[in-house]
């Protein structure tokens, strides 16, 4: 994917500059079909046609691949509730960083199956499920989108991507020296509730909760809103995380202060989470001692996103395998991912 967007795609742009239109008009048609086609192999030979690939050729921060050039809006105003909501999400900042993330790590890289799982989503390909699969464990139907496999809170892969999500920011403040605790016990007076991760603030000199959540633009509750409004699906857990903690005191009685790190499963970013990054950047500093927050910013939103689409893929995985062969094929995640390498 990396070698066709930044060799494949951009040699035309070269040949552009110095060529006159008509002459290049043959050659551009011929790159075009090559673009499409090697795209479409990437995915495992699906069909790209109409607003999908309208959508694969966008840049990535409108939500595309960035693989030509054409209109984000109009394919928001045309789509269903879904399409606007997932092309709102995906456009957000930071939502597409693991589509630049050069895969010089494992954790910077995704598997082949990973990859074609997330993009699959970004794009609202529908999943390859077996006619046979038409419910879940849980009892409830199944959609060819992914949505609930994705969200559905049986068989523990909503917790499973929590809990990476929560060891992902904990290594972050890690790398920064930043003091922090993971689910610390018996903090409050008036519940044993556990935020996800404790840290000391030196900017205001105390302890700020902070509370990873993920939450899907689909849900009924937020469809209509997500489907016109960017980001409404995190804002609204930002505001539901807040209300939940400002019922809660710590010993004093005072009461805590919150930060709630929220994502989209399709990758958008919510507010206070950037915030957040933005103010751990602040921290930084590179081998020569100076203060560097892009480069810092630009890893951890590489970082994060690489693991939330990971989290999506290795999720849908085990689920498809489990409504396929049924419940019975309990494999690990792990398994999963070799599996699917
Ligand atoms: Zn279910």
């Amino acid at each position: 994917m990396l070698l066709l967007r930044y060799c494949h795609t951009t040699r035309l742009n070269q040949l552009a500059r110095g060529t006159c239109p008509e002459t290049l008009a043959q050659a551009a048609t011929i790159h075009d079909k090559q673009t499409k086609s090697t795209f479409s192999c990437l995915l495992g030979n699906v069909d790209i046609t109409g607003n999908m690939w309208k959508q694969a050729t966008l840049p990535v921060r409108l939500g595309g691949f960035e693989l030509v050039q054409s209109k984000a809006d109009q394919l928001i105003e045309t789509g269903s509730n879904r399409d606007a909501a997932r092309l709102r999400s995906i456009r957000g900042k930071g939502a597409g960083a693991w589509l630049d993330s050069i895969p010089s790590s494992e954790k910077f890289a995704l598997s082949s199956g990973n990859f074609v799982l997330a993009a699959s989503l970004r794009l609202g390909l529908p999943l390859s499920l077996p006619p046979w699969a038409t419910k879940c464990e849980c009892g409830k139907s199944l959609d060819v989108e992914g949505y609930h496999l994705l969200t559905c809170k049986m068989g523990g892969g909503s917790v499973w991507s929590h809990n990476s999500v929560v060891l992902c920011w904990s290594e972050c403040m890690s790398s920064l020296q930043c003091r922090h605790q993971i689910e610390p016990k018996d903090r409050y007076t008036t519940s044993n509730n556990r935020a996800d991760i404790v840290v000391f603030d030196s900017t205001c000199g105390g302890n700020v909760e902070l509370d990873v959540a993920l939450a899907h633009p689909w849900s009924q509750d937020i469809l209509r809103s997500a489907a016109t409004t960017d980001g409404a699906a995190a804002r609204r857990r930002e505001d539901i995380k807040h209300n939940k903690y400002s019922q809660e005191q710590l010993p004093g009685g005072y009461t805590p202060t919150l930060i709630p790190l929220v994502f989209e499963h399709f990758g958008g970013w919510g507010e206070e989470a950037s915030t957040f990054l933005n103010k751990l950047s602040k921290l930084y500093r590179d081998e020569e001692g100076r203060n560097n927050p892009s480069d810092f910013k630009t890893h951890w939103r590489r970082r994060l996103s690489v693991q939330l689409q990971r989290c999506n893929a290795s999720v849908l995985a085990r689920k498809m395998i489990r409504v396929t062969y049924g419940q019975n094929t309990d494999q690990s995640l792990d398994v999963v991912q070799l599996s699917i390498q």
